[in-house]
């Protein structure tokens, strides 16, 4: 059996949904492609995750524009993945003024940028099938933490005022990436988590730190968030859908890395603990978006981890394709 690799087949339009949540946040999502949101205040607007091209980036700023015409002047990258962050050039034509990111993202982007931009377009052609017009790597020219706040650096929450709404930036632990963030609109408790929260669509654990994650999941639930944006998947509204959308991240978190614990300790190598996670998994998550894309990339991430390697070993376009043929062959 030979699957197309990553996303290589997934070609098809994905419809796009644009809705309004509360009084000044909006969720941009795409039957499970990569989300974005944007928070519109009474003097700035704010986007959170860039979308993967300028080109694309362009289609996000086309709706904001039906409904606002005030500048964009912050983007956040919640993370370092180049399907979030490689669009950020287009907002400068639009009044953008800071790109921010936390600390532990732009160590990743020095770290692995330049790699994961390679296998990331080779990944999802689709979402860079306009790729010449990223100019390069997307660097922040605002970082939260890792500063020093006395010498005037940006300590590690930042609150950003829109005008009519302010909005909470931080990194509430290690998941997804080590430096995720989060944006959170209090005063309408809206979360937009990044790839920290998943709905219905693939949890990409490549890069991640699966034993911390669902302790990281556990912080953004106390916040008792009344919409979430999350990663992938569709916006979820009302508290018992925000808990839904928690749920299955953290199922799919524990049950990926309980496997790779198991064949850790039963020894097997790579393609048994392949075997040994699908059955786990495929029965539960076998059906969602990018379902077959994520999991080689997971278990890989997961059976790393359960064997000691505490940082994620970089993705490169050579290594993803070993991988994928070791794994499918
Ligand atoms: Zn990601």
């Amino acid at each position: 059996m030979s699957k197309a690799f990553a996303s290589q087949a997934d070609l098809a339009d994905k419809k796009i949904t644009f809705e309004q949540l509360s009084a000044h946040c909006w969720a941009y999502t795409a039957e499970g492609d990569p989300n974005s949101g944007v928070i519109i205040g009474d003097r700035f607007i704010m986007v959170s995750d860039a979308t993967a091209t300028p080109a694309m980036a362009r289609d996000l700023i086309a709706r904001i524009r039906t409904v606002s015409d005030k500048p964009i002047k912050y983007v956040l990258l919640t993370h370092y993945h180049a399907v979030r962050v490689l669009g950020a050039s287009a907002y400068f034509a639009e009044g953008a003024q800071e790109i921010i990111a936390s600390q532990g993202t732009l160590e990743l982007i020095i770290e692995r940028g330049k790699e994961d931009m390679q296998s990331e377009m080779e990944r999802f052609p689709r979402l860079f099938r306009n790729a010449e017009t990223v100019p390069g790597l997307t660097w922040p020219t605002l970082v939260i933490g890792g500063g020093n706040p006395v010498q005037g650096e940006v300590p590690g929450r930042l609150t950003v005022d829109l005008g009519g709404v302010q909005v909470q930036i931080w990194h509430p632990g290690p998941g997804h990436t080590r430096g995720d963030t989060i944006a959170w609109v209090a005063q309408e408790k809206v979360l937009f988590s990044g790839d920290l929260v998943e709905y219905e669509a693939g949890v990409y654990t490549g890069d991640a730190h699966l034993e911390e994650w669902p302790a990281t999941l556990e912080a953004l639930r106390a916040l008792n968030a009344e919409a979430i944006v999350p990663g992938r998947g569709e916006a979820m509204k009302g508290s018992a859908q925000v808990n839904r959308a928690l749920d299955y991240t953290k199922r799919w978190v524990e049950t990926l890395y309980r496997c790779a614990r198991e064949a850790a300790q039963a020894n097997m190598d790579l393609r048994s603990a392949m075997a040994h996670t699908r059955k786990a998994m495929d029965p539960v998550f076998g059906h969602v978006f990018i379902y077959e894309h994520c999991l080689p990339f997971d278990v890989s991430r997961a059976y790393d981890e359960a064997r000691g390697i505490k940082n994620p070993r970089i993705w490169t376009a050579e290594r993803d394709k070993e991988m994928w043929a070791s794994l499918q062959a």
